[in-house]
């Protein structure tokens, strides 16, 4: 059974100032939380395996979210393949290894929908892991994240240690990354949207062929499912954290469009890779566990927008 969770347990969130990390962090205030452990990247550096050891030394977790990484969407992810493995390898051992040393009570470990085969079964169940070939354009994120799934459960099978893993589908909300080369699609739709209103301009440039088919969970849904979990799950392997409907990337467009620049006409730059065909995650045992998304994707996006007028926009000189 997993360890019921005080609201005085020292807990960890790995990658606090990023889109999880910070939508867990909110989600753990709002349920009273009082001790919460974070560190910045200057503070330390997840790389660096002796600066890892040091911290979680000295504060000594109960319980952990490791959800930092270094993340980007398809152009980001195709362009810095060597970035993505390092990073990612080196901050999900050094993590895991901490944790086990320091006797950290539970860790939930964050991985992604891209480490499923390119040509699962659509929606994609759990068992399909290893099961064929990776997507090309995020394969060193993919073997990344599906090494941190078989270190979770290496430790558990080695050591005992009650560490979990969650895959989310694609992610957005507060705090997403809005640069257009590294950003993932919702974000940089948003972003082409509102260049294009303010410059006056009446249409929008999508890449790929819009027909890719792609899952969309605000990340307060996903913080409440991580904390869900936390609480009330405790086997090997992933768990498939989706919201249960996929969109056709055009489909997508059109609703940020009406959202942000009504009116725009949207073209498809086909130069631009589409990436794996289809992304839907089967979550029925997260489903079956009791928990369910309450963010439909219209009303997110609208509410990420106004967060992105509200922090991003107005910063930037344009
Ligand atoms: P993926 O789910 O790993 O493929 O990551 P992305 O979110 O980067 O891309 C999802 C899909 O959206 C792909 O088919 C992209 O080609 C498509 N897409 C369309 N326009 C954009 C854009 O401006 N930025 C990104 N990142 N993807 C885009």
């Amino acid at each position: 059974m997993s360890p019921a969770v005080d609201p005085d347990d020292a807990v960890f969130v790995a990658g606090h100032r990023g889109l999880v990390g910070s939508a867990i962090v909110r989600r753990l205030e709002q349920g009273g939380h009082r001790n919460l452990v974070t560190a910045t990247r200057d503070q330390v550096d997840l790389r660096n395996q002796a600066a890892v050891a040091g911290f979680m030394d000295e504060h000594r977790p109960r319980f952990v979210y490791l959800v930092a990484g270094t993340v980007g969407g398809i152009m980001a992810n195709s362009t810095r393949p060597a970035e993505f493995l390092y990073d990612n390898l080196m901050i999900h051992a050094n993590v895991i290894e901490a944790a086990h040393h320091v006797g950290v009570g539970k860790l939930l470990y964050l991985g992604s929908s891209c480490i499923y085969p390119r040509l699962a079964d659509q929606p994609i169940v759990e068992p399909a892991l290893l099961t064929g070939p990776l997507e090309p354009t995020n394969e060193a994120y993919a073997i990344a994240k599906i090494a941190g799934i078989k270190m979770c459960d290496a430790y558990r099978v080695q050591y005992g240690c009650d560490f979990v893993s969650a895959m989310p589908t694609n992610l957005y909300g507060p705090n997403d990354n809005f640069d257009l080369q590294s950003s993932h699609v919702l974000p940089a739709l948003i972003r082409k949207f509102d260049d294009a209103r303010r410059a006056g301009e009446d249409r929008v440039t999508v890449w790929g062929t819009g027909r890719p088919r792609r899952e969309f969970l605000h990340v307060d849904d996903l913080a409440d499912a991580c904390v869900f979990l936390m609480e009330h799950y405790d086997d090997p392997g992933p768990i498939n954290v989706g919201y249960g409907e996929d969109v056709a990337i055009a489909e997508l467009a059109g609703l940020v469009r009406d959202v942000v620049h009504p009116g725009a006409s949207i073209d498809f730059d086909t130069s631009k890779p589409d990436g794996t065909p289809r992304k839907l995650l089967d979550s029925t045992r997260l489903q079956q566990l009791g928990w369910r998304p309450s963010i439909p994707l219209a009303e997110g996006i609208a509410s990420t927008y106004d967060w992105y007028l509200e922090h991003v926009a107005p910063q930037e000189a344009r």
